[in-house]
């Protein structure tokens, strides 16, 4: 991440550093107060499905700019209705993904089941989006958000981030600071996203039928997912919730005389993915004849391959032009108010206009990062790894990335806690994520629900890249309004 001395620091909520005793006494509460909350996950380096790790978290809550906190709040219902308005329709996703998918071999096998789907007549009109959007604050324009990316699969942490402000509102709690609370603004992601499913469930209207949460083979993220079940179980006792992999679909799943999705006897009314965005959830046929076979049924799929089609980065990029918003956003102001959010966004399809984009990326790769279609973290390059990256492709191969603006957070100081690491810890610089789910249902000529429903943070060193949680350079946080 670029960084340099002149990247303006946001006020922290309280007076740093606390004192040595005070922090290490607080530290040792707030683990147990997370892991005893469920703000915890599985451990990648010691694994076992008998126990817990906190998850990583910040002390105490980042501060983010309440006016651009407030217009992304704001500004989802539009976001929920634009990816609603591309995922339906046709002709926009196959000319965008069409030079993609000549060299992405994974978007290529979504795009090949979008396409027999289509061919078919989709049994199932509705689809229902756990949408997540994310932002970085950008100094350059007065700490205006810039969508970093809009995920329309497997959007995680609505369970976990709504436990962490009860988390931080603790420690702020113990450090003497409870007038700090409010200023940090109620987050319930968790209730709003799990109802989005149960009214997918209500239109699919068949008392017996059950809910489908497909996950992987290992589940690390195990409390995000556990939280979403466990909410609607106790919320709506009479609907089952059932987990399988892409495999276990594919051995026991089989379509009903009027194509309904059934495992066993048992019929599948929603399917909530929370795998099946990377290749290597589909080690073999057998879980793509899976995907293929839930999105011919008549089960409500959270996302339907159009959604998730329309999340990928390539759409993304393509969006980013006024000419092609226009396509999907009629009101003047809101197209306004879109815009603005994006930054740079730039094609490199094998064509005149991706071969100018390479050689701005090849001369001023610092002001970059080059995208897969891939979700997950990871997968990125950037600023001076770019050219390097680049050389090694052929010119058609560079059309499955897109190279998109670096954005430039402000900074933020405090404590970030991470199983295993030193007591006490050192300050550190960090920048924070911030993350808008979002909720809508619908189908091709009508959205009956749509809705904002609840944010998460996420902070990184302000050294690194990335800040996946799992990965191991972010932490989970919750925003102080300043
Ligand atoms: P993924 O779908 O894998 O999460 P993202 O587009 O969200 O992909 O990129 C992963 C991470 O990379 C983001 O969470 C952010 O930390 C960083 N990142 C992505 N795009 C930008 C950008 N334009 N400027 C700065 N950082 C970025
Ligand atoms: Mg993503
Ligand atoms: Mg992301």
């Amino acid at each position: 991440m670029s960084v340099d001395e002149h990247t303006p620091v946001l006020r922290s909520c309280i007076k740093l550093p606390l004192k040595k005793d005070e922090l290490i006494e607080v530290i040792a509460k707030a683990k147990d107060y997370a892991i005893m909350h469920g703000a915890a996950m599985r451990s990648k380096t010691s694994f076992s499905p008998d126990s817990l790790n906190f998850a990583p978290f910040v002390l105490v809550p980042s501060s983010f700019p309440r006016k651009e906190f407030e217009k992304a709040i704001a500004l989802q219902p539009i976001i929920n209705r634009l990816m609603h308005n591309v995922a339906h329709d046709e002709e926009f996703i196959t000319t965008t993904l069409a030079e993609t998918i000549k060299v992405d071999e994974f978007t290529a096998n979504l795009f090949n089941i979008y396409r027999k789907v289509l061919a078919l007549g989709f049994t199932q009109a509705y689809s229902v989006g756990l949408l997540r959007s994310d932002y970085l604050a950008h100094v350059y324009e007065g700490c205006a958000i810039k969508q970093v990316e809009i995920n329309t699969i497997a959007s995680s942490f609505g369970g976990i981030a709504t436990h962490l402000v009860p988390l931080q509102n603790f420690v702020l709690r113990e450090l003497g600071h409870a007038e700090k609370l409010k200023q940090m603004p109620k987050n319930e992601a968790l209730a709003g996203l799990c109802d989005g499913m149960v009214k997918a469930w209500n239109i699919y209207a068949k008392p017996k039928s059950v809910i489908l949460f497909i996950i992987e083979d290992i589940s690390y993220n195990i409390c995000d997912q556990r939280f979403h079940e466990f909410y609607i179980r106790e919320t709506y006792p009479h609907i089952k919730v059932l987990r399988r992999t892409l495999t276990e679909v594919h051995k026991e799943g089989k379509l009903g005389q009027n194509k309904e999705l059934l495992l066993g006897n048992t019929e599948v009314a929603v399917i909530y993915f929370r795998a099946g965005y990377e290749p290597g959830h589909y080690p073999t046929q057998g879980e793509w004849d899976a995907r293929y076979l839930m999105e011919t049924s008549l089960a409500i799929k959270c996302p339907s391959i159009q959604y998730h089609l329309a999340g990928t980065k390539k759409v993304q990029q393509a969006l980013a032009q006024p000419a092609v918003l226009e396509r999907f956003i009629n009101d003047p102001e809101e197209m306004k108010a879109v815009g603005k959010i994006f930054t740079g966004l730039y094609s490199m399809d094998d064509n005149e206009v991706g071969n100018a984009n390479y050689e701005m990326a090849m001369r001023t790769p610092e002001k970059f990062v080059l995208k897969p279609q891939r979700e997950g973290g990871g997968n990125n390059v950037y600023g001076l790894d770019i050219p390097d990256a680049l050389k090694r492709m052929s010119r058609v191969e560079r059309s499955a990335w897109i190279l998109m603006d670096l954005i430039h957070p402000p900074l933020s100081q405090g404590y970030m806690i991470r199983p295993g690491s030193d007591v006490p810890p050192q300050i550190v610089d960090m920048v924070s994520e911030l993350g808008i789910f979002g909720v809508i249902i619908g189908d091709a000529d009508h959205i009956i629900h749509n809705y904002q429903a609840g944010h998460m943070l996420r902070t990184k060193l302000s050294t690194a890249n990335e800040g996946g949680v799992a990965a191991g350079l972010g932490a989970l946080d919750s925003p102080y309004l300043i």
